[in-house]
């Protein structure tokens, strides 16, 4: 038998929430991001669920590749473009169309030309400063890879630091601030794709031809202070382990490595068979969420690598063999990253590879 832990990935809610994306979008073309193994979903597996996406968003062209030839028909950007002059003709080779924002890649796309027919996105910094180009340099550089014998320029892409509600409309990057920086190239007529999750649920202002759309189609709410519930989004990934042990201790005992959680009166600590290594964020303080029996435990001393301890002593169902959500429907994935300083993006993508995936059609 494998160790009781496995994360639950559910199709149906995959599905809804590309539906609900989908209307999100307003009409725009969808590309749906599946980087880092589709957020720690399985590349495959989100293939199979967004097949009514118009296109498959990613970094990896190694994950291209797979998709292609896992049967996927429609379109693949690269949404940090390619690396190598030797990526040049698997991207023809595939259909698979990249961004372009720098010179150097211009240098290279020269260096092989001609092209059959090689797609292209003009990538434009409006102000996040990560990747791209000015927005006043993008007309020369539409100009210059036209002139590239094959090269088609599909459209121009740019991207938003901070399209959530919760962030200040001040932010020296605002949305509004990004768009004004777009300037013409914000309109329609440029086939241009800015939106983010974010930008397509709250920020109806950015327009464009297209949307990419990540977190949200995963079910995680891409501002904290919003729940999946709010915005009809259903959680994907359930990560879920069962109690294996229980300790029955005294008022003052220490529980754990670094002796962090001392008990205050009588308690019922579970052991449960998820650690750090299987991707629970071992900066997880004590009192963060989980979910066991119909009720919310509360973890209790440090996350070791195999395993964690949470505090059931108000749980008299809670057992041996208990099943305990440690994120999902009832644990949001945000509320765990937030304990921990971070975001629900990175609690995803770092799933680890030993835990056992199941598939769940709901
Ligand atoms: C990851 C990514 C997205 C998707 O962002 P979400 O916040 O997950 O919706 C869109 N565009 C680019 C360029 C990205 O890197």
């Amino acid at each position: 038998m494998p160790r009781p832990i496995c994360a639950t990935i559910h199709m149906g809610a995959l599905k809804h929430n590309l539906e609900r994306m989908r209307r999100a979008a307003e009409g725009r073309m969808l590309w749906a991001v599946v980087k880092a193994n589709a957020y720690g979903h399985g590349l495959l597996r989100a293939m199979r669920a967004f097949k009514d996406a118009d296109g498959l968003a990613m970094i990896d062209l190694c994950d291209a590749q797979a998709v292609r030839e896992a049967g996927w028909s429609k379109r693949i950007l690269l949404l940090e473009g390619f690396f190598d002059e030797s990526d040049l003709p698997l991207l023809e080779k595939y259909d698979i169309e990249t961004i372009i924002h720098n010179r150097e890649m211009i240098q290279m796309l020269k260096a092989h030309a001609p092209y059959h027919s090689l797609k292209v996105h003009i990538k434009v910094n409006s102000g996040m400063n990560r990747l791209g180009f000015l927005p006043l340099e993008e007309k020369v550089i539409k100009e210059e890879l036209i002139g590239i014998k094959g090269v088609q320029v599909m459209g121009v892409v740019t991207h938003f630091a901070n399209a959530e509600p919760s962030y200040l409309s001040e932010n020296p990057a605002s949305v509004s601030k990004q768009l004004a920086r777009m300037g013409r190239l914000a309109q329609a007529d440029e086939n241009v794709c800015m939106a983010n999750s974010a930008a397509t649920l709250w920020r109806h202002e950015v327009g464009g031809d297209a949307v990419r759309a990540g977190v949200a189609l995963y079910g995680a709410s891409p501002d904290d202070k919003i729940s999946s519930k709010e915005l009809d989004i259903i959680p994907a990934m359930t990560l879920s382990a069962k109690i294996l042990a229980i300790q029955e201790v005294n008022k003052g005992e220490a529980i754990g490595y670094g002796s962090r959680f001392i008990t205050k009166r009588p308690s019922r600590i579970a052991v449960v068979a998820c650690g750090y290594a299987d991707g629970y964020p071992r900066c997880a303080p004590d009192g963060t969420p989980t979910f066991v029996e119909g009720q919310i435990a509360p973890i209790a001393g440090s996350v070791s690598m195999d395993m964690l301890t949470i505090d059931v002593t108000d749980i008299k169902d809670a057992h041996i063999g208990s099943v305990v959500e440690l994120w999902g429907k009832n644990v949001p994935i945000n509320t765990v990253a937030r304990a921990c300083g971070t975001i629900g993006y990175e609690l995803m993508c770092a799933l680890a590879l030993r835990v056992p995936v199941v598939e769940d059609e709901n």
